[in-house]
C-alpha cells in the first residue's frame, strides 16, 4: 500500500518531465515572436534574446527583443481594432471571453508545465494558477454587459445620467512571478470593458505570454485586440509607457520602476495603476490558534518560492510566545520540500533568474551583518539540474530597523519581529514604506477589527491566509500601489465616467445682454 502511495506523485512527475520535454522541443524550434494584429512576427530590427531555464541554466529558446518600433506597431493595431471591439454588443464579448476562458481550461495542463520550466515555481502552485487564469476572464466575462452602468443622480430641473466608456488602448506590463495568472488578471477586464491591449511581459518569463494570444484568437477574439510586444522594460516597456495612442497603463511590478513609469507617462498624461511591493506583515497574538495560525504563517511565505507581493514576509509575534512559536516555525521550514518543480511532491522550486538568486542569496549575509540569527536555511540548496534553488529561510532576533525587516525580498525568506502588546504590533507593521497586505491572528474580536483598522495596508486578512474573492477591491497604499483591481474596481480604471446632463426645460436659463 506504501508502495502505490508512493509511486503516484512520481509516475506524475514522469509524465509531467515527458509532456514538458515535448513543448520545450517546439518551443525551442519555434522560437518566440510578438503577437501584432493577430500575426506572429519578428522584431523590426531583428533583435532577439535568450531566454533561461531556472532549473538547470540551459538556454530554452529566442525570443523577439522588442523596442519602440514594434510597441509603435502594436499600439497602432490596437488602436485600429479599438473601434469595433468598443462598439461590439457586450453580449458578443461576454460570450468571447467566455470562450477564452474555455480554451485556457483546455489548455491547463500545457500552461502549467511550460509556467514550473519558464519560471521555477512548483507545479502544485502553477497548476491552480492556470485555472485562476480561465476563472479571471470567466468573471470579467460576466461583467461586460454591465460594465457601463452608471448613476441616476437627478436634481429638480434635471436629469443627471452617469455612464462608462472604454478609455482606449490601453498597455499592461507584468512581472514574472506568476506571469500567466498575473497577465489574465489584468487583460481580462480590460477586454471586458472594452479596451484593447498592448501587453509587455517580464522579459524574464515570456513563454506563456507567447501562449496567450494565441489562446485568445483560438477562441474567436479579433486580430488586434490583444497584441503582445516581448523585450526589456527599459526599452519596450518605456516606449509603451511613453506611447500616445496608449491611454493608460497598468503595471505590476517593483516600487520603483512603478516611479519610473509614472515620470515616463507624464508628458502624455497617462492614468496608471500600480501593483507594487510589498513586506507584509503577519501579526500572532498569543491567544490566537496557534496551529491555524503556524500554517498560515507558512503558507504564506513559502508558496510561490515567496515570490508574492501579497507573502507575509515579516512575523510579528507576541513576546510571551515568540520562543515557542519561532520553534515551531523553524521546525516546519526544515521540513520544507524543495525540489525540481516539475515534481508534484515539490513545495519549492528554483529562483526565477541568476540575477534574483543572487539577490535572495544576499541577504543571508545581510542577515548576519545586521545581527540577526539564522534559525533555518540561509545558504543556497543543490536541487536537481543545478538551478537557481535556495534553502527556505528563517531569520529571528531581528528588529524592524534592520534590512531583513524594511527590505523586500521576494524568496522563500521569513524574518521574525517579536512585540509585546497590540500597539506596539500596530507599531512595527506600519513602519515600513510597503503597505499592500497584514495578517492578524487572535481570538479576540475586538482587536482583530481594532488592529485591522489601524494597518496601513490595502487588504487584511484576519484568522486566515490569502483568500481572494475575485469581487473585492486588490492593491496596496504607500509604495505598494495606486488604485485597485477586481470587480467593478477594475473598470474604473479601464474606463471613463461620463456625466450626460438632460434638462427637463423648466429651468430659468441665465439670459446675458437680453
Ligand atoms: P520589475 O518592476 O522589475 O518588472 C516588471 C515589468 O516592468 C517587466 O515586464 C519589466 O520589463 C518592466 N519594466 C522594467 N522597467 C521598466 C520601465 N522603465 N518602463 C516600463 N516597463 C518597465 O518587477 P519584477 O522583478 O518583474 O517583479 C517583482 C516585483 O513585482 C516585486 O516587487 C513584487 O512585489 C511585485 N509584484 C506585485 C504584485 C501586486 O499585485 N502588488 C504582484 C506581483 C508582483
Amino acid at each position: 500500500m506504501a508502495e502505490a502511495q508512493g509511486s503516484a506523485p512520481a509516475s506524475r512527475f514522469v509524465h509531467n518531465k515527458l509532456r514538458a520535454e515535448a513543448l520545450l522541443a517546439k518551443l525551442k524550434a519555434d522560437g518566440i515572436g510578438h503577437h501584432i494584429a493577430g500575426k506572429r512576427v519578428a522584431s523590426v530590427s531583428g533583435r532577439t534574446f535568450e531566454t533561461t531555464s531556472p532549473i538547470d541554466r540551459s538556454v530554452l529558446t529566442e525570443v523577439a527583443r522588442g523596442d519602440a518600433a514594434d510597441i509603435d506597431a502594436a499600439a497602432m493595431a490596437a488602436q485600429k481594432a479599438f473601434k469595433s471591439w468598443k462598439a461590439m454588443d457586450p453580449d458578443k464579448r461576454r460570450a468571447i471571453l467566455h470562450k477564452v476562458a474555455d480554451v485556457i481550461e483546455a489548455h491547463q495542463e500545457d500552461i502549467a508545465l511550460l509556467e514550473c520550466v519558464d519560471t521555477g515555481q512548483a507545479h502544485r502552485f502553477m497548476a491552480k494558477a492556470a485555472v485562476r487564469g480561465a476563472e479571471n476572464f470567466r468573471f470579467f466575462a460576466d461583467r461586460a454587459t454591465e460594465a457601463r452602468d452608471g448613476l441616476n443622480l437627478p436634481t429638480r430641473d434635471h436629469w443627471n445620467v452617469t455612464t462608462r466608456v472604454p478609455i482606449g488602448p490601453v498597455g499592461v506590463i507584468t512581472p514574472w512571478n506568476t506571469p500567466f495568472m498575473l497577465s489574465t488578471w489584468k487583460i481580462a477586464p480590460a477586454l471586458a470593458a472594452g479596451c484593447t491591449v498592448v501587453h509587455k511581459p517580464a522579459e524574464w518569463s515570456p513563454v506563456t505570454a507567447d501562449l496567450l494570444p494565441r489562446l485568445l484568437l483560438e477562441a474567436g477574439v479579433p486580430e488586434g485586440v490583444l497584441n503582445t510586444v516581448h523585450g526589456f522594460g527599459e526599452d519596450a516597456g518605456k516606449a509603451l509607457t511613453e506611447h500616445r495612442a496608449i491611454k493608460a497603463i497598468g503595471f505590476v511590478g517593483e516600487s520603483s520602476t512603478g516611479s519610473a513609469i509614472m515620470a515616463q507617462g507624464a508628458p502624455t498624461l497617462k492614468r496608471v495603476h500600480f501593483e507594487l511591493g510589498g513586506k507584509n506583515p503577519v501579526i500572532v497574538f498569543d491567544d490566537a490558534d496557534l496551529d491555524r495560525a503556524l500554517d498560515a504563517v507558512i503558507f504564506m511565505i513559502y508558496s510561490l518560492n515567496g515570490e508574492r507581493c501579497t507573502s507575509s514576509s515579516r512575523l510579528l509575534v507576541q513576546e510571551s510566545i515568540a520562543a515557542e512559536f519561532s520553534a515551531r516555525v523553524a521546525d516546519r521550514v526544515k521540513k520544507l520540500k524543495v525540489g525540481h518543480p516539475l515534481d508534484p511532491a515539490t513545495e519549492i522550486g528554483p529562483l526565477v533568474h541568476q540575477r534574483h538568486y543572487d539577490k535572495v542569496c544576499s541577504y543571508f549575509d545581510i542577515a548576519r551583518q545586521d545581527g540577526a540569527t539564522i534559525a533555518a536555511g540561509g545558504r543556497p540548496f543543490d536541487g536537481p539540474g543545478g538551478g537557481f534553488y535556495v534553502e527556505p529561510t528563517l531569520v529571528t532576533g531581528a528588529t524592524n530597523a534592520m534590512r531583513v525587516a524594511q527590505e523586500e525580498v521576494f524568496g522563500p525568506y521569513l524574518t521574525v519581529i517579536p512585540f509585546r502588546d497590540e500597539t506596539e504590533a500596530v507599531a512595527i507593521a506600519n513602519d515600513v514604506n510597503y503597505g499592500l497586505t497584514g495578517y492578524v491572528w487572535t481570538a479576540d474580536m475586538g482587536r482583530a477589527l481594532r488592529v485591522a483598522d489601524e494597518l496601513d495596508a490595502g487588504m487584511i486578512w484576519l484568522n486566515s491566509e490569502n483568500v481572494r474573492h475575485l469581487p473585492t477591491p486588490f492593491g496596496g497604499m504607500k509604495a505598494s500601489g495606486i488604485g485597485r483591481d477586481g470587480g467593478d474596481y477594475s473598470f474604473d480604471f479601464y474606463m471613463e465616467t461620463k456625466n450626460i446632463c438632460l434638462a427637463k426645460g423648466s429651468h430659468a436659463v441665465p439670459k446675458l445682454g437680453a
